[in-house]
């Protein structure tokens, strides 16, 4: 079979797994109810009413290990350590981001996270010497993580990310509670501030990554992080290109923007 036949085949499958879970009807009232019964929750109880109720044991969450993801994880893992993780290994991170991820892992006492690289042979037919980025961003985050993670997610109704509104761009109209294909996507922390953040790390003794007092104030691969000053947090991400996504969060259905810190 051809490198683009698995290409293909992959697609098909992913896109066969989305129809066979297609959504009833009703489910979007259903969130619209979820979010009014959670509105004046705040990021803690939410996670909690999310994790170990609503989607129990069918939620995972996907974490960068950048500049604030330790946040996040740390009001997960207060609810359940062994909750998943799935982590975007690329081939492409600092070796400081997989160090702190160790780390973080430890700290928080995580005990489900999982490396998800690219298939092996589609990244091959892709991007056969790792080149892939100079010339077609969209196309190699469509291979090391768009693909990587669809196929990670399957089995899960839902995950959980740590995007903010504060991140400008397309999201800053970031809701609490969106829908994303067949699958929810909850944002536990879209309203938090950047001071919220700080003070979060200050008050639990957060490890930061060692790359934050460097100005890199947003982590992802090598290539296309670079560091930053003022107040755009996200603007050292493909810095010399209109990109600012890379894929994995296509704009989803608002559902809710509730909630309280
Ligand atoms: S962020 Fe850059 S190196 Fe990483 S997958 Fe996307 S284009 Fe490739």
């Amino acid at each position: 079979m051809s490198v683009d036949d698995q290409a293909l085949r992959l697609a098909d499958e992913i896109a066969r797994e989305y129809a066979e879970r297609e959504a009833p009807v009703s489910e979007h009232s259903h969130l619209e109810e979820l979010e009014r019964s959670t509105a004046r929750a705040n990021s803690q109880d939410f996670l909690h009413t999310m994790i170990t109720k609503e989607f129990a044991g069918r939620i995972a969450v996907v974490s960068s290990f950048g500049a604030e993801a330790a946040v996040l994880l740390h009001k997960v893992a207060k609810v359940d350590p062994a909750i998943p993780v799935i982590f975007l290994d690329t081939g492409m991170h600092f070796p400081q981001t997989l160090q702190y991820k160790d780390e973080i892992i430890r700290f928080l006492g995580l005990t489900d996270v999982r490396s998800i690289q690219p298939e092996p042979d589609h990244l091959a037919g892709e991007d056969p010497d790792n080149t892939l980025w100079q010339w077609d961003t969209d196309r190699c985050c469509h291979v090391r993580k768009v693909v990587p993670l669809d196929l990670a997610l399957k089995g899960f109704d839902a995950w959980i990310n740590g995007r903010k509104q504060m991140h400008g761009g397309a999201r800053a109209r970031l809701p609490r509670i969106e829908k994303s294909g067949t699958v929810v996507k909850l944002n536990p922390l879209a309203h938090w501030t950047r001071d919220d953040v700080e003070a979060a790390f200050r008050v639990n003794g957060l490890p930061r990554h060692p790359m934050v007092e460097q100005d890199y104030h947003s982590i992802g691969c090598w290539p296309c992080t670079s560091p930053t000053e003022g107040s755009d947090l996200r603007s050292g991400r493909w810095a010399d290109s209109d990109k600012t996504e890379c894929g994995i969060h296509p704009l989803g259905s608002r559902v809710a923007a509730g909630g309280t810190r």
